[in-house]
Order: structure tokens, then sequence, then C-alpha cells
């Protein structure tokens, strides 16, 4: 697609060829990481990095908010 342009969640960049970022697709119970891939990048709630530094920083707040439930945290 002509004009087609995405954003990186983390920093904001944008890139037209973002061959080198990655898609990850997620939910509550799994993520799931794909090298770029237009297929994945253009699904409905994919998100986008704009290189492995990035995509760390998503994975490690999703685990942070998967671990941090009352029940891990051994109640307050
Ligand atoms: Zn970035």
């Amino acid at each position: 697609m002509i004009g087609t342009t995405y954003k990186c969640e983390i920093c904001g960049t944008e890139s037209a060829a973002p061959v080198r970022w990655f898609v990850i697709h997620c939910s509550d119970a799994r993520l799931a990481i794909y090298k770029w891939d237009q297929v994945q990048a253009d699904k409905p709630h994919a998100l986008h990095f704009c290189g492995e530094g990035h995509a760390q920083v998503y994975i490690s707040r999703w685990f942070e908010s998967f671990c941090g439930s009352p029940v891990m945290l051994g109640g307050k």
C-alpha cells in the first residue's frame, strides 16, 4: 500500500520501510513476536516497534502487568 507508515509504540518514530522492525500481537494471556512481516503488521491489533530495544521495553511492561496481579504480590 503506497503511503502507509508505521509508528513505533515506544518512541513514536515513523517509517514507511520498517524492514528491521518487530511486530507484536498481545493479549492478557499471550504475547507473540514477529520479525517484520507486512501481513502481521497490518493486523488490527498489531503493535509496531522500531527495533529490538523498544520491543523489549514493551515485553518488560507486559511481564510486569502479567505478574503484578494481587495474587502474585501476596495481597496488601
Ligand atoms: Zn522506537
